[in-house]
């Protein structure tokens, strides 16, 4: 590590250590990275331990999968939505990962290297320097780093009357209950609509306990009064014997307005901050794998540390979801049920991930009510703003 009187300049500095920069972390590991270079990491919670549970389906050609399978927690086989599938699909596996497992990996990675050191801090400044930035904490302290990757959370201001996708999560325990946890169903829409966007996810990880989740693509957030309905109804006759272990409430912004920007060319954007949140469905984690090997691709290779971007295809169509479910949220439970319904699951996969060839989103598009989204195209275009 480089010096000068004030402070040492660190190769990197990583802000906030939660799910986008441990990836990074993971993929510095991986490439030998740490050995030979000074890293620094910044986290202000001290306590941090299964704040969230992370799910999402991946193949076995997903190259960002070398990161994450050490802390895999769980895997289905078998998948389901509304209205269509209950299938086994030959390629595909939905898996589960608990953060705090994410977190104490991480911790021992950090152990493990000399030049990596982590810091229960929090930063309020971050000041570009012609061939550096100083990081300035809350306590008043300085730091020094040639690149940072910044992870905080952006200003509320700039998410006022967007769309959230917020949850009501329960894992529970249910003696008696006989669940297959090969088995997980995801966006299950066949439930009240009452004028929003809202299916269940059920990830049971063994017979008799699973994750329970209510959600809501709306701008009107989910309160936990409200679902407890929703959830109720969906235990069922299983209900008197069920407990709530853990419980996950939160929300996550749907929104193009994080996408693209960089503050400073050593400033990088990165996880819900620097727009890896997919707008339309919130799945995030495996965007955030694949900026993590670009950004060490680009470390190693002395390029500007790359943005997450999105191809211009793909933002159009989830500009103008978010713009029907802005205007009108009741429409989303019709839109996404035709899309599983007319869509092959693979495909369906590869357009989430935003890997699809054109035809086939062409063909995905062409399938789908028009009327929606010519009424937002409509208003896109006589009054342009980002949802
Ligand atoms: C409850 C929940 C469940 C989710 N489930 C899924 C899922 O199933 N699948 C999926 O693909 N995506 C999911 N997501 C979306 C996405 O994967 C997560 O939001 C992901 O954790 C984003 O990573 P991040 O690093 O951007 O943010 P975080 O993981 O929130 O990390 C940001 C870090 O910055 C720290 N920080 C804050 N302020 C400062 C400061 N001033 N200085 C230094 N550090 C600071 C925070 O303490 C935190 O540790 C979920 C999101 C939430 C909230």
């Amino acid at each position: 590590m480089s010096r000068t009187p004030e402070a040492p300049i660190y190769d990197l500095a990583l802000v906030g250590a939660g799910g986008a920069n441990l990836l990074v972390l993971q993929a510095l590991e991986k490439n030998g990275w740490l050995r030979g270079h000074d890293l620094l990491i910044i986290e202000p919670d001290t306590q941090k331990g299964n704040d969230r549970t992370w799910s999402f389906w991946t193949d076995q050609t997903d190259p960002a999968y070398e990161l994450y399978h050490e802390v895999v927690e769980h895997q289905w086989i078998r998948l389901s939505a509304t209205p269509k599938w209950k299938i086994k699909p030959l390629t595909y596996r939905y898996v589960q990962i608990r953060s705090a497992k994410l977190y104490q990996h991480a911790r021992g990675v950090a152990a493990h290297y000399d030049r990596t050191h982590w810091k229960w801090e929090s930063v309020k400044k971050l000041k570009p320097e012609e061939d550096r930035v100083e990081l300035h904490f809350q306590n008043g302290g300085i730091a020094q780093a040639r690149h940072v990757l910044d992870s905080r959370p952006p200003q509320k201001s700039s998410l006022e009357g967007i769309v959230w996708q917020s949850f009501v999560g329960w894992r529970v325990r249910c003696p008696g209950a006989k669940w297959d946890p090969t088995h997980a169903v995801l966006m299950d829409f066949d439930i009240p609509q009452d004028k929003q966007t809202q299916f269940i996810y059920f990830l049971p990880n063994s017979a008799e306990e699973g994750l329970l989740e209510l959600t809501r693509f709306s701008p009107k957030v989910l309160s936990e009064e409200e679902a407890l309905p929703y959830l109720r109804n969906y235990l069922g006759k299983n209900l008197p014997n069920c407990y709530i272990e853990e419980k996950e409430i939160n929300r996550i912004p749907m929104t193009m307005r994080l996408k693209g920007q960089k503050p400073h060319p050593r400033i990088l954007p990165v996880g819900g901050a620097g727009g890896v949140v997919k707008p339309s469905t919130g799945y995030a984690f495996k965007n955030m794998a694949k900026h993590a090997k670009a950004i060490v691709e680009a470390l190693e290779s002395g390029e500007e540390l790359p943005l997450y971007r999105q191809a211009p295809l793909y933002a159009f169509c989830d500009t103008l979801l978010l713009r029907i479910l802005q205007d009108d949220p009741s429409q989303g439970s019709i839109l996404f049920k035709t899309f599983f319904k007319k869509s092959e699951l693979p495909v369906v996969f590869r357009f989430l991930d935003e890997e699809a060839k054109t035809t086939q989103v062409l063909n995905i598009m062409r399938r789908m009510p028009w009327r929606p989204f010519l009424n937002a195209l409509w208003r896109q275009i006589t009054d342009p703003r980002r949802p």
